[in-house]
């Protein structure tokens, strides 16, 4: 059986410290710091640690919150949601269903059809143009 501490270290290999810090530590990059808030063209997002897909660029928009925004998931199974209560607020963090890495937050102030802003941290996903 695999021992969490091993997986841990997988982790801590295969990313970058920053990556490894919001991924695995629960933290948030800064914002606009991501060069994928520009990023335009066709593809998908993965998730930056297990390589799950987690976005299309179609969902993709700009909100101007200086993450990379989304309104709506792949698949919803690929992405869970935990009611989280740091910071003195009461928001619902979204966490990749199958490594469980800390992606970033999901607010119910969208401004598309959908209503749903997925504010992801850019070193979480990684990109894949088609
Ligand atoms: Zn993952």
């Amino acid at each position: 059986m695999e021992s969490p501490l091993s997986k841990d270290d997988d982790f801590k290999e295969k990313l970058s410290p920053e990556a490894y810090r919001v991924l695995r530590q629960n933290g948030t990059e800064r914002p606009f710091s991501s060069g994928l808030n520009q990023e335009t063209r066709s593809g998908t997002y993965h998730c930056a640690a297990c390589d799950t897909a987690l976005f299309a660029h179609t969902a993709k928009f700009d909100a101007g919150c200086g993450w990379p925004s989304f309104d709506q998931e792949i698949d919803s199974d690929n992405i869970q949601r935990i009611t989280d209560t740091s910071h003195g607020m009461i928001r619902v963090e979204i966490r990749c269903t199958e490594c469980d890495s800390h992606l970033g937050h999901v607010f119910p102030d969208g401004p598309t059809e959908t209503g749903t802003r997925h504010c992801v941290n850019g070193v979480s996903l990684s990109f894949k143009p088609d």
